[in-house]
């Protein structure tokens, strides 16, 4: 089977046909080190991690690429008003009182310790912006010698008057860029969508970060990191790009426009786009003083795969609503499926036969455009259905390749002999009618972690999650 995915390129849903033969080149922007993601950026990381997995499912093999952002996000990057602000690694230093290098390890190891938390797929390489600054100049310098570059003031930017196809993924005109634009776009610019490639470091004043070029000291635009990091890595063509749908109309854009005018070929054949996560029904932002992390939601005794679930609930092309009752829904259900997991009277290596039936409806599922609330569904109506307990092991296992909840660990899960026991002298008072004893003993047992469901005739153990 193969993957069906929406394009924001062509707006339309397509099945996914890599370049080469059984390999998908699929790239993220990855996380700007600044501060804690939040569970809306992680939204995004899931989706590609639901990419990459469903990839891996349909049997190619992926070679996928995060970056790292450590340099040249500006504060109004992500605005309508590009080029313009303070870097927010630099901004971010200051307001700590630590050094950019500081700022960017704590945050980079936060983001990794939360990323392995979720379970998400590890990529190829994690590539870090200011690792591939000689990349970044290379195609700088190789844009400047086709005609691409004009150098004002404060750096070198891109003209998009040049790059005919500007426009074509975010739909923007220079019309609605001028509307759209909060600020002034700078004077010296000779279109308001043309964005710097490289900045000059402020006259008189020295930056945390800044190395030479052929056109001055400074740093690299941060559009250009995603490009140059992509040729380097995957080469001039890729199959899939992933990001945030904020990023569609200026970051994305831009990285068209300099790949495609550098290589004249195509450059990504598919662009993924997540739809945000809004809190209590609007946005979350750090001002808003919504935007929660992984810690936070920890600190309250969620478990990260409960948020993991939680994603899973909608599909990615449709808002998703953050609140406190829809994550504890969410841990509700995923400790229900763990309980009924854990319950099997299955061995890792006595599991039966995957029941091809409700792979094929998984796999439907996945592959219909990234379906994850359809995933889920069809893995609960196998938990529920009547098929043979070491068979649902296997499949649920196999599902879980995609869903990535850790089924694993929980198989063959041995209830200890002490509990076991307490269950059993329990059961011996209530087929005598001694209700206080029994209920007793039920109440020692729940304290222990574990409860005990009467069936008809019998009672089974469950661990609870
Ligand atoms: P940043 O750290 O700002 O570079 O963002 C990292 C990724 O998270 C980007 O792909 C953003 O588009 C994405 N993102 C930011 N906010 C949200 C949100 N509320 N929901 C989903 N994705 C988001
Ligand atoms: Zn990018």
């Amino acid at each position: 089977m193969a993957l069906s995915l929406y394009n924001s390129l062509t707006k339309q849903v397509q099945e996914v046909q890599p370049l080469d033969l059984g390999v998908v080149r699929m790239y993220a922007c990855g996380p700007t080190v600044y501060s804690y993601a939040h569970i809306g950026n992680f939204r995004t990381f899931a989706l590609s991690d639901f990419i990459v997995r469903t990839l891996k499912f349909n049997g190619y093999q992926v070679k996928f690429i995060m970056n790292i952002t450590d340099v040249g996000h500006l504060t109004g990057d992500n605005q309508g008003d590009a080029d313009t602000g303070e870097d927010r690694l630099e901004l971010s230093a200051s307001r700590e009182g630590k050094s950019v290098k500081d700022i960017v390890s704590f945050y980079t190891k936060q983001f990794m310790t939360d990323y392995e938390k979720l379970n998400l797929i590890k990529p190829e390489k994690f590539t870090q912006a200011t690792q591939y600054i000689k990349e970044q100049i290379d195609l700088i310098r190789r844009l400047k010698e086709k005609g691409y570059t004009y150098q004002i003031e404060d750096g070198v930017y891109f003209d998009t008057s040049k790059f005919k196809d500007y426009g074509h993924l975010s739909g923007f005109t220079e019309e609605t860029i001028k509307e759209g634009a909060r600020v002034e776009p700078n004077p010296q610019k000779k279109h308001p969508v043309d964005f710097a490639l490289w900045k000059f470091s402020p006259p008189y004043s020295t930056r945390w970060q800044e190395w030479e070029s052929p056109w001055g000291i400074g740093y690299p635009g941060w559009h250009v990191e995603c490009s140059a990091m992509i040729f380097k890595e995957l080469g001039e063509q890729i199959d899939i790009h992933v990001g945030g749908e904020d990023h569609k109309t200026i970051h994305h854009q831009n990285e068209i426009a300099q790949s495609e005018s550098a290589s004249g070929k195509k450059f990504s054949q598919f662009w993924a786009h997540c739809t945000f996560l809004q809190v209590d029904g609007g946005k979350m932002g750090k001002s808003e003083g919504n935007a929660y992390t992984l810690l936070d939601l920890e600190s309250k005794r969620y478990l990260p795969a409960a948020l993991r679930y939680f994603y899973m609930t909608g599909h990615y092309r449709k808002p998703l609503n953050f609140t406190w009752e829809a994550l504890g829904n969410a841990q509700n259900s995923l400790k229900r499926l763990f309980e009924a997991v854990s319950a099997y009277n299955v061995s890792k290596d006595s599991t039966g036969r995957v029941s091809d039936d409700y792979v094929q409806k998984f796999e439907r599922s996945i592959n219909d455009d990234i379906n994850m609330p359809k995933a889920l569904s069809v893995t609960w109506d196998l938990v529920k259905s009547d098929l043979q307990e070491d068979v649902k092991v296997a499949t649920l296992l196999k599902l879980d390749e995609v869903l990535g909840f850790g089924f694993d660990s929980l198989i063959g899960f041995e209830i200890p002999k002490e509990v076991g026991d307490l269950a059993r002298t329990r059961w011996e008072y209530k087929k005598v009618g001694i209700w206080d004893k029994a209920d007793f003993i039920r109440r020692e047992v729940d304290k222990m972690g574990f409860s005990i469901e009467d069936s008809d005739g019998g009672y089974k153990v469950k661990k609870r999650f």
